[in-house]
């Protein structure tokens, strides 16, 4: 009996249906790799809606249902250290088909390798805990690339999602500024930065009416995973070849403009020729993410 118990109190908690339904795979060339260029001439309407820094027991469960009205789905950048007193949110997310990605345990900047990995694999465990799985999308505090996290999941394979999109809600704007950022700029493929964490109330506001002109101009939005292997699709109907074999993941690439060399020896090409533009921007939303983000 008592050796049941135990058993029983060993057991991960039995995920939801839906969250051993939804395909987190995601092709192998972009492990270690951070994913930052637009896709450019991808044909597909879709984009990647995504949600850092819950979950948050207000702002999630709005945002979970205006994308459930559409039938819409995304990816939540989960923090670690919040994964536990809202388990059941994360479980809704699971079972409504979104995907899940790790954002670390407490969003350092500043930070050893060996404190990144530590950051990694807290928040990793705490997600387990919470659906009994986990995916392989990451995205480093910040979209920080050259620090201790950032280092950590290159060692670990995990791809790094930033955006081509930002949403800029960390300005603290309005909801239908907010809205206006992302449907304005929004390309076939891109992946769209946007926060459903503590103070980001107008954020949620502001889904509804993104969903909203979205659909209108005839755009869906599907999980990272997901995104990743439409890429892929079509690259390979246009003859480029993916199935690259992933090269070693345990040596970190601190050193600036080694992603795109590393992609044009993978014979794949840039992202995106706009390449510059874009991590021009990323960079400068992580310095106002940091700046706005003292005290967090
Ligand atoms: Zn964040």
């Amino acid at each position: 009996m008592l050796n049941v118990l135990v058993l029983l109190l060993l057991m991960p908690p039995s995920s939801p249906a839906g969250a051993l339904s939804s395909d987190w795979s995601i092709p192998a060339r972009f492990k270690s790799k951070t994913v930052v260029g637009r896709m450019k001439g991808f044909p597909e309407k879709i984009v990647a809606l995504t949600f850092d820094d819950g979950p948050d027991r207000r702002n999630t469960p709005m945002v979970l249902d205006a994308l459930k009205r559409r039938g819409q789905k995304a990816t939540f950048f989960l923090i670690g250290e919040q994964v536990a007193a809202n388990a059941e949110l994360v479980r809704r997310m699971a079972a409504e088909g979104h995907a899940i990605g790790n954002h670390s345990w407490s969003h350092p900047y500043r930070l050893s390798n060996a404190e990144g990995l530590r950051q990694i694999q807290r928040c990793d465990a705490a997600i387990r805990q919470a659906i009994g799985r986990t995916s392989a999308c990451f995205r480093s505090p910040g979209g920080f690339t050259n620090n201790g996290i950032a280092n950590a999941a290159r060692s670990l394979g995990l791809p790094n999602f930033l955006w081509m999109v930002s949403s800029a809600d960390t300005r603290r704007i309005g909801p239908s500024a907010i809205a206006r950022n992302v449907t304005r700029s929004l390309h076939p493929g891109d992946i769209v930065l946007m926060h459903d964490g503590p103070g980001h109330r107008e954020t949620a506001l502001a889904v509804p009416a993104i969903l909203a002109e979205m659909d209108r101009k005839g755009y869906r939005s599907v999980t990272v995973p997901e995104l990743c292997r439409a890429w892929d699709r079509w690259l390979t109907k246009k003859g480029v070849r993916t199935g690259i074999k992933p090269r070693a993941t345990t040596a970190p690439s601190p050193k600036p403009g080694i992603r795109s060399v590393r992609r044009r020896q993978s014979g794949l090409g840039p992202y995106s020729p706009v390449e510059a533009e874009v991590t021009q921007r990323v960079r400068h939303e992580c310095q106002h993410d940091l700046a706005s983000s003292v005290g967090r």
